[in-house]
């Protein structure tokens, strides 16, 4: 059977996807990149050029490069007046009074530039799949109207696609995340908010999803469109707008210069989004730009080294020759907040057109969403944690891809998953594997366990999550890793880390830790079946079978050995605090066993299938028995201590 790819036909960026056993992926080109610019442009002689190259060159030139042609699918000409006037092409009537692109006097449609568009991408999945593509589902956004997906259809017919499904965007990221696939008896359907937050436009969708029927997934009535609403003029490149102006303002202040020139403004504009990225990862970025390349400052005597008030920015590293200014998340999340506020107020009215039913999950869409104000703003307005496990701007192409495999009937194979197919857990200190939730648990699933630091004063926890039937991490399938920062100094052992995993009806992962003292929290979303065959589990699974003995021999020894080597960190810092009170024959009696310990310990970590369990543990109660008398001192002694301290050191 030829396959059946998913095409995520977007206003900025295109993708391909497929979805085999493994699940759904995104197909690279060949310079490994998921996302293709939809821009095209046309050169003379019928021939185009698409993608990065068309963008790259889009400003030299402007007459025959156009973006954006999704805008303009299927509609007319003169409805289409107020977008047009924001943009560089040129608009002109087409066939039957349609919008047009007038690229030298000649009408090229939106489907034509779609079409180019879609060759791209079939070119890259065939380059991929080695194989011919001819058969297609492609997305659109929920509102559009017959005519925009007819266009759509046509666009996919010049380059020789067949449609076999045209599915609506929201519909298609909650198909990424697995919603709507179980097993009937399992749940009363689901209602979803999809929040697409893009470079241009937001659109929030409220779906009503009825599960569907395993046996018979035909996807005719299971997803409807309950309401949509949005803002054709409201997204990220806005966000970069806010940014740029600030730093307008600043370099005009610093520079003494009252206006740039175009292409000063996209030089600012870039450095902007370059910095906005960077917030979405970082509590602060620079917004950084390089003097020589404004052209405005060049003819300026401003600019002059010796003079530039510039110097004087906030680090010595500033030279003359750079504007450079800090951006914390707080003023950015200060900039955009009334934005998001209106994206929140879109979602009101659209759950409101939806009788206000209850929303059971929110999924994110588009690169917006990346931001972490615009997360936290998205849960605080709905009280659910959004699905963020998949990455914002591949999950439509996901999704199709996922429709896709449905309607050529590979799907059955998938992990469509009522139990957990393989164990998840963290790992702990020394490469342990520590299960929390044990494969063939019921879906949804949660379980807790405490953790603890191994160093004094750590601040910060590394959680590595991982699934898989082994002892050790290493044999296991990495799945997410973050961390927990900002924990208060501690001896070690004392912080209290509770480790919270929750697997929620559709088979995705959160990862949440919490520090009891302190109340630091930190989490994470996964989605762990994605990449995995059941071909795999087995495997996993058998390897497990075939390695239990050395598997549970090295976790007993790894975890002997972490536990000896904090044992003998505490009681060498008592011995060193009480020695004074001791018997000389008892401390040293102590010290030779700790060094003991030391041995056994270091032998077990270098080469743990050598080292004797059984001996390590002997040797660890030992020390626990014979360490009493210490503690006993050492607690006595601080007592006294205490008493003391009040006459010997007064305080003020
Ligand atoms: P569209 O649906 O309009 O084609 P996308 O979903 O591709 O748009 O989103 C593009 C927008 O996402 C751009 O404004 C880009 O700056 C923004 N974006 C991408 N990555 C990040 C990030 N890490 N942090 C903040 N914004 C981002
Ligand atoms: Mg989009």
């Amino acid at each position: 059977m030829p396959p059946i790819v998913g095409i995520d036909l977007g206003t900025t960026h295109s993708l391909v996807a497929i979805c085999d056993e493994a699940g759904p992926r995104v197909l690279l080109d060949e310079q490994g990149r998921a996302l293709l610019p939809s821009v095209v442009r046309f050169l003379k002689a019928g021939k185009t050029s698409v993608g990065w190259q068309a963008k790259n060159e889009a400003a030299q030139f402007v007459d025959s490069t156009i973006a954006s042609a999704k805008r303009f699918m299927g509609r007319g000409f003169t409805e289409c007046a107020d977008i047009a006037a924001q943009m560089s092409t040129q608009l002109m009537q087409g066939p039957r009074g349609l919008a047009a692109f007038n690229v030298r006097g000649a009408a090229i449609t939106p489907q034509q530039v779609a079409a180019v568009v879609l060759a791209e991408l079939r070119r890259i999945a065939e380059t991929r799949l080695h194989t011919t593509v001819t058969r297609a589902v492609i997305t659109v956004p929920a509102y559009f109207d017959d005519a925009q997906r007819q266009a759509t259809r046509d666009a996919a017919r010049l380059c020789g696609l067949t449609v076999e499904r045209i599915v609506n965007e929201p519909t298609a990221a909650a198909l990424a995340y697995g919603i709507g696939h179980k097993n009937k008896t399992k749940t009363n359907g689901e209602t979803v908010a999809v929040y697409d937050l893009g470079g241009g436009t937001f659109d929030i969708s409220i779906l009503r999803i009825e599960s569907m029927d395993a046996a018979n997934p035909t996807m005719g009535d299971a997803f409807q469109v309950l309401s949509t609403r949005g803002d054709t003029r409201l997204g990220g490149d806005d966000f970069d707008q806010l940014i740029a102006e600030w730093a307008q303002a600043e370099i005009k202040k610093e520079l003494k210069v009252d206006a740039f020139t175009a292409s000063d403004i996209a030089t600012i504009r870039m450095a902007a989004e370059h910095a906005k990225r960077a917030l979405s990862d970082h509590e602060e970025a620079a917004v950084e730009i390089q003097y020589d390349q404004l052209m405005k400052l060049q003819s300026c005597a401003v600019i002059d080294p010796r003079v530039s008030p510039v110097a004087s920015t906030q680090t010595p590293a500033n030279t003359n020759r750079v504007f450079r200014r800090t951006l914390t998340r707080a003023q950015f999340q200060n900039m955009i907040a009334p934005l998001i506020a209106r994206t929140l107020d879109a979602f009101t009215h659209a759950r409101a057109d939806a009788s206000n039913i209850t929303i059971d999950r929110v999924v994110l869409v588009g690169g917006s969403t990346r931001i972490p104000y615009v997360r936290a703003q998205v849960a605080a307005h709905t009280g659910i944690t959004p699905y963020t496990a998949l990455d914002p701007d591949q999950v439509v192409a996901l999704g199709a891809a996922v429709q896709a495999s449905i309607l050529s009937g590979a799907r059955t194979d998938l992990l469509l998953l009522d139990v957990i197919p393989l164990s998840l857990g963290i790992e702990t200190q020394g490469g342990a594997f520590a299960k929390l939730i044990v494969r063939n648990s019921a879906i949804p699933a949660r379980a807790t366990e405490m953790f603890t630091t191994f160093k004094d004063n750590q601040t910060g926890v590394l959680i590595h999550v991982a699934q898989g039937e082994r002892e050790m991490v290493d044999d296991c399938r990495s799945i997410a890793r973050f961390e927990l920062r900002g924990l208060p100094a501690m001896p070690a052992g004392i912080a209290q880390v509770e480790v919270e995993f929750l697997v929620d009806a559709n088979g995705v992962l959160n990862v949440s830790a919490v520090e009891r003292r302190s109340g630091m929290r930190a989490a994470i979303q996964a989605a762990p079946s994605y990449g995995l065959t059941s071909a795999e589990v087995e495997r996993m699974e058998r390897d497990s079978i075939t390695h239990a003995r050395s598997d549970m021999h090295r976790h007993r020894v790894t975890d002997l050995a972490v536990n000896a080597r904090l044992d003998v960190k505490w009681i060498g810092e008592a011995l060193a605090r009480t020695h004074a009170a001791l018997e000389p024959a008892y401390v040293q009696e102590l010290q030779e066993m700790l060094r003991k310990i030391e041995s056994m310990c270091a032998q077990a970590e270098t080469d743990p299938m050598a080292a004797d369990a059984d001996a390590l543990h002997k040797a660890k109660e030992q020390l626990d028995r014979q360490s009493v008398h210490l503690h006993e001192t050492s607690i006595a002694q601080s007592l006294r201590e205490m008493r003391v301290a009040p006459t010997s050191k007064p305080t003020a």
